[in-house]
């Protein structure tokens, strides 16, 4: 994949991210099921048995706007996916980016990239990357008569309530007024000057989303983290120009503790599965112009309204695999999901 193949963005475009195999699934011996065989093709090497519970593997090809690789760095997904989404909220769109996919995915990895809450310096994700970008437009001459400024908010759902990352993890109400607009009411919004002031409260927002928790089963995988990138105009009003959303999806991975007798491990996969569901709804009817769409069906999706109302909305849609046998169901299932989020 080169720059030749970046195409006029639409306003949904779905993706394919495939990691490497890992330590874990090299020593297990795993075979690597997953094969991106051209530009937005996927292969997935299924395995299936016959009548006589002889194995054999089954073919599956899925297309998409593009395909990332194993090799593929966090830099060239982002070129591909998240940098004209940055381009288009100067020219006043509400955009949203997604990282979906079961956990272990690679994600976190995506758009966090590996320093959020760990080693300084290594893979940047998307987020770092889009921030260098909102700053690099916002001095350019093309923008400046704007007179814009940027402002970053971060937080995270779980089980449908709202926790502000950039303040101790407050809770927070979600409150939509007779306009159908939707507020996440005292949702902290910093004012930001440079990237690294950007790149600092993610590391603290990232941390912040980890610490406090009890089980080993509630971490990061069981909620979706938010950041917003917001520019406002430098008027009496700081009128909204435009928003970008960048969203660390909860694992999709489902139906996988059905079995426990967990109460709330149910009561949070439940949640989980009808967020998912309600973006899926409306992100497609964002694509058929429809005038009903499902906002209201979880609390993803109602913080998200802005991004999926008007002209003006640019949604990009990043799905993550895992490579390996043991992960093909759900990597089916990923594929299914995303397949059914393009454009008709
Ligand atoms: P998720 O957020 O989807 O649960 P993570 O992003 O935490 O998954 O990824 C799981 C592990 O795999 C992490 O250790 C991460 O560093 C690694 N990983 C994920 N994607 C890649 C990639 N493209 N290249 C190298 N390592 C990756
Ligand atoms: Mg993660």
């Amino acid at each position: 994949i080169s720059s030749a193949d970046l195409v006029e963005p639409h306003r949904i475009c779905v993706c394919v991210r495939k990691r490497p195999l890992n330590k874990q699934e090299i020593n297990r011996k795993e075979i690597d099921v997953v094969t991106i065989p051209g530009k937005g093709a996927l292969l997935v090497h299924e395995p299936k048995h016959k009548v006589d519970l002889t194995k054999y593997l089954e073919n599956q090809m899925f297309h998409f706007d593009y395909s990332f690789d194993e090799t593929a760095t966090n830099e060239l997904v982002y070129k591909f996916t998240a940098k004209p989404l940055v381009q288009s909220i100067f020219d006043g769109c509400m955009a949203t980016c997604f990282a979906y996919g079961q956990t272990g995915s690679g994600k976190t990895h995506t758009m966090g990239g590996d320093f959020t809450g760990r080693q300084q310096n290594s893979a940047k994700g998307i987020y770092a990357l889009a921030a260098q970008d909102v700053f690099a437009y916002l001095s350019n001459r093309k923008y400046s008569n704007l007179d814009l400024s940027a402002y970053v908010s971060f937080f995270e759902i779980y089980n449908g309530k709202v926790y502000d990352l950039l303040n101790k993890k407050a809770k927070l109400r979600v409150l939509e007024d007779v306009r159908q607009q939707v507020q996440v009411v005292g949702l902290e919004e910093v004012y930001v000057t440079t990237a690294e002031e950007v790149i600092r409260m993610i590391q603290t927002g990232s941390a912040c989303r980890t610490s406090g928790q009890t089980s080993a089963n509630a971490n990061s995988s069981r909620s979706h983290a938010i950041l917003q990138i917001v520019l406002r105009r430098n008027d009496r009003a700081s009128t909204l120009h435009g928003k970008f959303s960048l969203v660390d999806l909860a694992g999709n991975e489902r139906g996988t503790d059905v079995s426990s007798n967990d109460r709330s491990t149910l009561v949070e996969t439940a949640e989980i599965n009808r967020s998912l569901l309600a973006l899926k709804e409306c992100i497609r009817s964002l694509g058929k112009n429809s005038d009903h769409i499902p906002f209201r069906m979880s609390t993803l999706t109602k913080v998200l309204r802005d991004s999926f109302i008007g002209e003006k909305s640019r949604t990009c849609m990043i799905s993550m695999v895992s490579p390996g046998m043991a992960s093909c169901e759900y990597t089916m299932n990923t594929l299914r999901y995303a397949d059914r989020v393009k454009e008709l």
